[in-house]
Parts: C-alpha cells; structure tokens; sequence
C-alpha cells in the first residue's frame, strides 16, 4: 500500500481529537493500550509506527516516545523516534516530565489530556 493510502486508512480508523490534535485508533489495541493494525493476512504492527514509516521516518532499531502521553495516538507531530535507551531514561526522569509540560503548547497541547479506553 502507498503511503498516502496508509496515512488516509488510519485516519479512516481513528478519532481526530481537535482540543489535542490526537489521532486515535480505535480499531484495536495492544492489554497496553498501542493502536494495533492488520497489514495483510498474518502481519500486524503498531499504528503510530506505520504513520510514521508512511511519512518516510526510518524506526530501524528505534522507538517511539508518545510525547502526548496517548498510546493510541498517530498524529506524526505527538511522537518522537528515540533510542530504547533514551525512552527508558525518559520514563524515569522527572525533570522530563516537567519539559513535557513546557514543550505541549508547541504540540498544541496545553493539558495533558486523560487515557481514553478507545478499543
Ligand atoms: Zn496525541
């Protein structure tokens, strides 16, 4: 599938939150909460990975912090493509969740919005 065809196929199978910009899969996700889709008969993968992949970002060997703090969220501009090791450091860091708070404006996030049980 192309790119633009993917990118139109999530939001296809999401809600668009206008108050956070969160694109929300809501056709099926991960006991943690990941967007989860069929790419085929027997493949699945995240759904923010594959947004990302279709907007020509290169995961190999990374992963990706949910700035937005929303698991099943899309939106390109709410993720971040870190190192496991950087994601890790994140979660744990205090002082990065005072940054978070300060950079969510520029997300256009100004509160950070609750976890919704979508699937
Ligand atoms: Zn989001």
């Amino acid at each position: 599938m192309i790119p633009t065809e993917m990118i139109e196929r999530i939001e296809a199978g999401s809600v668009y939150y206008t108050e956070s910009g969160c694109l929300e899969w809501i056709q099926g996700c991960t006991p943690a909460g990941y967007g989860l889709m069929w790419l085929g008969d027997r493949k699945q993968d995240y759904v923010h990975r594959v947004m990302l992949k279709a907007h020509g970002r290169d995961l190999d060997g990374l992963t990706v912090d949910h700035l937005c703090e929303r698991k099943a969220c899309s939106n390109p501009k709410h993720l971040d493509v870190v190192t496991r090791e950087e994601n890790t450091r994140r979660m744990r860091d205090k002082n990065w969740q005072a940054h978070l708070v300060t950079i969510r404006p520029s997300l256009g996030l100004y509160e950070r919005l609750a976890d919704r049980a979508a699937c």
